[in-house]
């Protein structure tokens, strides 16, 4: 049978041709539309969404891999962004609880319920936690990056592992950053949260998707999936296009939203860079990545609601290694109840660990397998505590591993969250280097997460449409003084 063209009707030339459909890239896309300039999108999955994705099992299932929480910001970037119906889809979570040796309690996850959590269960004196919120709301991106954010806790809440672990360990679940990077990492992200608490999207991440991609293509962007691009097309320092599905297309612009390691090194090739730059990008380190365990309730099934997000840990204290570890005894749970997708009447919970793809990257089968077991198994262990007869009420089980999202991501090393701090400042530089090269997507921790990944698709889309005016204005004058 004669393979399926992907890309057949695609033109020959766009004003920016966009590598891949991440929050990020597809976020570009849909600014660089509505500006009037013509996209075309390439995604090498057949879905959308990058990690902002879903899939369907046997039984009804439809399991989400990222829909744990983001903060309140992204209802106003859908707003402004997309459109009222993505952002008015956006929900509260009602209950958020942490429990470990240290502490056990639900929270609404804002900065009142933390400040009056930290003054009478921790003892902390109220101007304490103040000059806390305070600092960390004053932190931005000009700040002094000598400071870690375990040199911060500790000037803070000197000694108290407690509220280390209370401050620190949902934001490692939800961007990768560890007590090590830079306080501003943390801060900038925390005091997001910190905000109005954690957001979800009602109908699950395939309706949120759906949308996006009707958006899209409704402002006229040029929508292809199982576009695997495998190079940028570079001359003189300027890009010209890229290579994909072994068809040249042309753009004055190009953004990538694939990871930004790949991007220069793979895609573009270091040939075109400066010594300089790859000196940066040599430093660039990628963020960690993920274990998963999925779970579908059997039709008729319920489980009682026992919270939409569990932080769980058997650990004693408190260590961002810790819960990178194979054998990690802390994970999150997210529950979805029928309220997730309204009229579906399904149950289902995700478990996720953070995780080093060094740890399963040279498995033999057998063993990655077998580790792949032992990682549902010491789920469902631990889930039984919460809700005790669940075993019996699953009809689909299965685990992801970093070795998953390197394959349908692309990015090395199955990186979650993009890369750390370092990251953001190569990514921004590209252009510097390439005329017409951008990158988008999650860099340096502060813009990683569905809110930070989508934002920088924001600025980045806006850096591209002041480049295309740019290079345009000579060329209308040219045309003009030839008339
Ligand atoms: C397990 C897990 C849980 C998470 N939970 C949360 C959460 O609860 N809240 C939150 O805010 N964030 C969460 N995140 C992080 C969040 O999902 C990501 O930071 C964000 O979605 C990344 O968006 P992005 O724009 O960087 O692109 P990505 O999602 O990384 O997408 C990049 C896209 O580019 C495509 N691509 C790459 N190379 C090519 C190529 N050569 N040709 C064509 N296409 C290509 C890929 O297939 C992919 O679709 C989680 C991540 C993981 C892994």
């Amino acid at each position: 049978m004669a393979k399926k063209n992907w890309l057949k009707g695609a033109h020959s030339a766009y004003d920016t041709i966009i590598i891949g459909s991440g929050l990020g890239g597809m976020t570009a896309a849909n600014l660089l539309a509505k500006f009037g300039h013509r996209v075309l999108i390439l995604e090498h999955h057949y879905n959308f969404g990058g990690l902002a994705t879903w899939f369907k099992r046997k039984g009804g299932h439809i399991l989400d891999i990222s829909l744990h929480g983001f903060p309140i910001g992204m209802i106003k970037t859908c707003r402004k962004y997309w459109s009222r119906e993505v952002a008015d889809s956006i929900v509260r979570l009602k209950s958020v609880r942490f429990d470990n040796p240290q502490f056990s309690f639900g929270t609404s996850f804002d900065k009142e319920d933390f400040t009056k959590l930290m003054r009478e269960r921790f003892g902390v004196l109220k101007e304490t936690v103040d000059d806390f919120f305070q600092t960390a709301r004053n932190m931005n991106f000009f700040d002094d990056l000598s400071m870690t954010t375990q040199e911060l806790f500790e000037k803070f809440f000197p000694g108290r592992n407690d509220i280390h672990r209370l401050l620190m360990e949902p934001i490692t679940y939800a961007n990768g950053s560890t007590l090590n990077d830079p306080a501003l990492t943390y801060g900038i992200v925390f005091s997001n949260f910190m905000d109005k608490g954690v957001y979800t999207f009602k109908g699950g991440t395939d309706q949120l998707i759906k949308k996006m991609k009707k958006e899209l293509k409704k402002n006229g962007v040029d929508v292809r999936n199982h576009c695997l691009v495998d190079k940028i097309l570079i001359e003189d320092k300027t890009v010209k296009g890229v290579r994909v599905n072994g068809r040249e297309i042309f753009a004055e612009a190009v953004l990538s939203n694939s990871n930004l390691l790949s991007t220069i090194n793979k895609l573009a090739g270091q040939e075109h860079f400066s010594p300089a730059f790859l000196d940066e990008v040599s430093k660039v380190r990628l963020n960690d990545s993920s274990c998963q365990v999925y779970m579908g309730i059997k039709k008729g099934e319920t489980i009682p609601n026992v919270g939409d997000l569990i932080f769980t840990s058997e650990e004693d204290e408190f260590t961002s290694e810790s819960l990178l570890e194979p054998k990690t005894r802390s994970r999150t749970f997210s529950f979805y109840y029928p309220e997730t997708r309204p009229g579906q009447n399904q149950y289902a919970i995700v478990s996720s660990t953070n995780a080093r793809f060094k740890d399963w990257a040279d498995l033999s089968e057998g063993d990655y397998l077998q580790k792949k077991d032992e990682l549902i198994e010491k789920t469902l262990i631990c889930l039984e505590k919460y809700v005790p007869d669940v075993r019996g009420k699953i009809d689909h089980i299965e685990a992801s591993t970093p070795m998953t999202f390197k394959r349908y991501t692309k990015h090395p090393g199955g990186a979650s969250f993009g890369t750390k701090f370092e990251g953001l400042k190569v990514s921004k530089d590209l252009p510097k280097e390439i005329a017409g090269l951008f990158h988008a997507g999650s860099v340096g921790i502060i813009m990683s997460g569905w809110l930070g990944a989508a934002n920088y698709g924001v600025i980045v889309a806006n850096e591209v449409d002041k480049f295309l005016r740019r290079v345009r204005q000579p060329k209308q004058k040219l045309e003009a003084a030839n008339v």
